[in-house]
């Protein structure tokens, strides 16, 4: 069912169109951390986890359960399993997917979805933050004394990490997740090295929220910018989650007017009606550089 929205004195829609609602946060690992604080002072949305949500049923980013779909997919699985738990109309949920960047050739990146699902407006509104320098590295040790700077580099033991057989012989094989003390962290390095074909075991920083703060702080990130997007009303029907959904390339050489590759225009939706509209690039540029022209410089 659609609710009006509410309006402020100057027939303006409310800012706030979420304030003094409840929702939930379905997610594990503390991301509510970092989740409950951004929806509470962005938009006034009251968030709780419920007892036992089990969002690892949904896939784990160790991969013993495989996540179904897409990122987004995934995260709205999760809200609604916590909304069904609940019996809330509102749920939110995020979801990080990290490996090479998506930009950067040789670099580690990582996406970082959030969306907010709401049924009291028949809405799902979705939010995303490319990380460049995410915590996010492996290595494959024979044993805990060939680590060198590994430990170093990602900040060990304020992040964790897991430990398996690099390559697997027959299940059942071990796993362990969230070590942040060195003598554990050997002894399975020892047993995972033994266990694995190749004689190695497989380290790798443990990405849960609770175990990886550079990724929680992402995440505070992620939700602080939802939140922008959900108190931003539609111009045309004042739905919330009004805000940049494509861009269009061809901006035009500034020599021969030729389309370039580079971002002409961003693109600005509404999440409930077909409203669009073109905005120019924030940077204020109207033309490309004769360099970035496929005519001038093929
Ligand atoms: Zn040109
Ligand atoms: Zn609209």
């Amino acid at each position: 069912m659609r609710r009006p929205e509410r309006r402020d004195d100057r027939g303006q829609p409310s800012a706030r169109p979420y304030a003094g609602q409840c929702g939930v946060p379905a997610t594990m690992h503390g991301k509510e951390a970092a989740i409950a604080p951004a929806l509470l002072d962005g938009l006034g949305l009251v968030v709780d986890v419920p007892p036992g949500l089990d969002t690892d049923s949904l896939g784990t980013f160790t991969g013993e359960i495989p996540r179904a779909g897409s990122m987004r997919e995934a995260a709205i699985a999760k809200a609604r399993l916590g909304m069904a738990m609940t019996r809330r109309p509102i749920g939110v949920a995020s979801e990080g997917s990290y490996g090479p960047h998506p930009r950067i050739p040789f670099v580690a990146g990582g996406i970082e979805m959030i969306v907010l699902v709401d049924d009291t407006r028949d809405i799902i509104i979705t939010e995303c933050l490319v990380e460049d320098e995410p915590v996010y590295r492996h290595a494959d040790v024979t044993s805990s004394s060939e680590f060198g700077t590994f430990l170093d580099r990602i900040h060990f033991p304020q992040h964790a990490v897991i430990v398996k057989p690099n390559a697997f012989k027959t299940p059942p094989f071990p796993i362990y997740k969230g070590l942040r003390c060195r003598r554990a962290l050997a002894a399975a390095v020892t047993e995972c090295a033994a266990c694995s074909s190749d004689g190695q075991a497989f380290v790798q920083t443990d990405m849960r929220a609770h175990m990886n703060p550079t990724r929680m702080a992402v995440i505070d990130r992620l939700a602080r910018k939802l939140c922008r997007r959900a108190a931003t009303c539609c111009p045309c029907c004042s739905t919330p989650g009004y805000g940049q959904v494509d861009i269009e390339t061809g901006l035009p050489c500034e020599w021969c007017g030729f389309p370039s590759q580079l971002v002409r225009h961003e693109i600005f939706g509404c999440v409930a009606c077909d409203h669009r509209e073109h905005r120019p690039r924030p940077d204020g540029r109207s033309h490309a550089d004769p360099g970035d022209c496929p005519h001038c410089n093929p």
